[in-house]
């Protein structure tokens, strides 16, 4: 079975975008306790590699490191244990919230950026990018940034992600390189 509930949004976004072809390298950013991995691996990706800052057990077909990913010696592991090149960059970070609304929002769009940049870095062209965002939303530099990188740009909220939560999915799809 699936580790976590959030198996099941990525499940959605992939039936509405159907972006989880076979054959894919995935990083997994925040991946405990691992469904979106399971995920990955079960569509047949080649490669999946996944960073928490929590222990993951371990899923076959699937390497997660335990650490910061922004730690930028956690993004050079992750590099190096990819290999190549990424299709799919999948962030479904979100930090601890603190119960300050503002703070909480500053926070989750500063760990979605650091995922974008990491993204522009490592996806081969046509590659895609999908993050957990907040209504109220991605801010207006990443979503440009997004629409100069990505030939498509979309939110959306998967039946999965209950109602009353303000979360909800960027899906970029045909990555055109990284802007200038
Ligand atoms: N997609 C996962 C699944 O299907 O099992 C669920 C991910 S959970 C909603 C969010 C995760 O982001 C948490 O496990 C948290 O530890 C992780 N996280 C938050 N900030 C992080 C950071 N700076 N580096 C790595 N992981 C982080």
């Amino acid at each position: 079975g699936w580790r976590s509930r959030a198996a099941f949004k990525l499940i959605e976004l992939d039936e509405k975008f159907k972006f989880l072809r076979p054959g894919l390298k995935v990083v997994d950013l925040g991946a405990a306790p691992g469904g979106w991995s399971q995920v990955a691996v079960f569509r047949k990706a080649t490669k999946v590699v996944g960073i928490d800052l929590l222990a993951v057990d371990p899923i076959p077909g699937a390497e997660i490191i335990q650490g910061d990913f922004t730690d930028p010696e956690n993004m050079d592991i992750l590099i190096n244990k990819l290999g190549g090149k990424a299709d799919l960059v999948m962030s479904d970070m979100a930090p601890n919230t603190t119960g300050h609304a503002a703070t909480d929002h500053i926070r989750i769009i500063d760990l979605t950026k650091d995922a974008l940049i990491f993204a522009l870095d490592i996806l081969n062209l046509q590659g895609i990018f999908i993050a957990k965002v907040f209504q109220g939303g991605s801010e207006k530099e990443m979503l440009d940034t997004l629409k100069k990188s990505f030939k498509v740009v979309k939110h959306a909220k998967p039946p999965a992600s209950r109602k009353e939560s303000k979360e909800l999915y960027v899906i970029a799809t045909g990555f055109k390189g990284k802007p200038e």
